[in-house]
């Protein structure tokens, strides 16, 4: 067998993909496995999902490609209202991109434009969460807290103020009102440090993603942040790119907790897996003011194509008219019953977190103490390993600062039945065990 010509295939071999349905793909082999996190928290509608199919094979045959700059084109401009609408209207406009990391430095990019054209030039900082995950380019790499990925370019990316984010499970449940205002002091204690009129933007996940393993945070810190933000006048910007879209239950999932941010990015379940879509959501004036000065300077050749909107409106149509939100909340009560009884058999299970059909559950050497394995362990890689030959895919990590250690999510398709629920759960038991 030549060797692939691909160097992005880390970790032991894989087998080669034969095709997809539903919440299954099978390899060459024959054999099945159930995607327990769509893809890479993507392929949100599972496989083969006809009426985008559909949606996209007529798009294909209108037009496939225009540029932003040329035509306007219908998909377009209905996906934007689409997005308006889905936030109720709090914001207002909408930059089409392709991908997560795409949709964050355009919001970063944004803020910083914004604040030139108010006269503002010496606002230079970001302020993010260690740890956290925004994205693979050097913008959204700087704002990013995540060692290993982070420490080749330290000196060259922009960077951020990184401040600690809500760790319920270590703080303890009892504590958590201390531990949102300790926090909370910790950021506002770092942004005083830089100059309060030297940050640009806080760059927050509402639930956090894979760098965290479903962190949560909630109204309370929300508020704080959002408070921090009118207090030293600067933007809050919402990383949605993987908790949007409905994996949380919500469109997004700020909406439940009431706290509306300046800049929201999305991507992943937008265009479902089936096309690179991702979008930066913000308010009218933030344009406005950009706008009047000079314009956004900032594109991508891609961004926004008939093609792209198309399947992200088909995605958005299909979870309405299929009521999906619904079976999210519901498939998602049925995961977390399931995953906190496989927790009550394995006290290395330390943590079960999520809302919706996004679920973290945090590996621990000691449930007490709360002390991760040791990262030669490699435990995240085992249990992916294992889950995959019992035929379940599943999506891992480890943090590696020293605050936390493996963890993988669960989140499969908001299509997912009650059955292939219990038999995903079915396949993570024979895994564990
Ligand atoms: N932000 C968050 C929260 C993400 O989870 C990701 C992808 N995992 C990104 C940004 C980057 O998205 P992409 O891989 O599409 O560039």
């Amino acid at each position: 067998m030549t060797t692939s010509p691909l160097f992005y295939q880390a970790g032991p071999a894989m087998p080669e993909v034969s095709h997809a349905h539903g919440v299954f793909l099978w390899d060459a082999q024959g054999k099945n496995y159930l995607d327990g996190c769509s893809g890479a928290i993507s392929c949100n509608l599972g496989h083969g999902h006809e009426a985008i199919r559909d949606a996209m094979l007529a798009q294909l045959d209108r037009v496939a490609f225009t540029y932003r700059t040329q035509f306007e084109n219908a998909p377009a401009v209905a996906l934007a209202h689409e997005l308006v609408a889905m936030t109720d209207g709090e914001l207002e406009k909408v930059f089409f991109v392709s991908s997560g990391s795409e949709a964050v430095e355009s919001a970063l990019k944004l803020a910083r434009q914004y604040f030139v054209a108010r006269g503002e030039p010496q606002r230079r900082h970001f302020v993010s969460l260690r740890p956290s995950y925004h994205g693979s380019t050097l913008g959204a790499l700087g704002v990013t807290g995540y060692q290993p990925l982070e420490a080749p370019f330290t000196d060259i990316t922009p960077g951020s103020i990184k401040v600690p984010g809500p760790d319920f499970y270590r703080a303890g449940q009892t504590d958590r009102g201390a531990h949102i205002r300790h926090v909370l002091n910790e950021t506002r204690a770092q942004i005083e440090a830089a100059g309060g009129d030297s940050v640009i933007a806080i760059v927050v996940e509402p639930v956090g993603g894979a760098s965290t393993g479903a962190r949560l945070v909630d109204k309370t810190y929300l508020e704080g942040l959002r408070q921090l933000c009118d207090e030293f006048g600067c933007l809050l910007i919402f990383d949605e790119v993987l908790c949007g879209i409905g994996r949380t239950g919500h469109w997004f999932a700020y909406q439940q907790w009431g706290v509306a941010p300046d800049l929201l990015t999305t991507a992943k379940g937008l265009g479902a897996g089936y096309y690179p879509v991702g979008a930066l959501l913000c308010r009218e004036a933030l344009v406005e003011t950009v706008m009047a000065n000079g314009g956004f300077q900032h594109g991508h050749t891609y961004a926004g194509n008939p093609l792209a909107c198309a399947t992200g409106l088909a995605a958005i149509e299909a979870i309405r008219r299929e009521g999906l939100l619904y079976n999210v909340t519901a498939r998602g009560q049925q995961l977390k019953h399931g995953l906190e009884s496989l927790q009550a058999r394995y006290s290395w299970l330390g943590d079960v977190r999520g809302l919706g059909l996004l679920w973290g559950v945090e590996l621990v050497m000691d449930p007490v103490e709360k002390t991760p394995f040791p990262a030669e362990a490699n435990l995240f890689a085992k249990v992916t390993a294992l889950a995959k030959e019992e035929g379940l895919l599943i999506y891992p990590r480890r943090t590696l600062d020293g605050l936390a250690g493996d963890h993988f999510l669960i989140s499969p398709p908001f299509t997912i039945s009650e059955s292939e629920t219990e038999l995903l759960l079915e396949r993570l038991a024979s895994a564990l065990e």
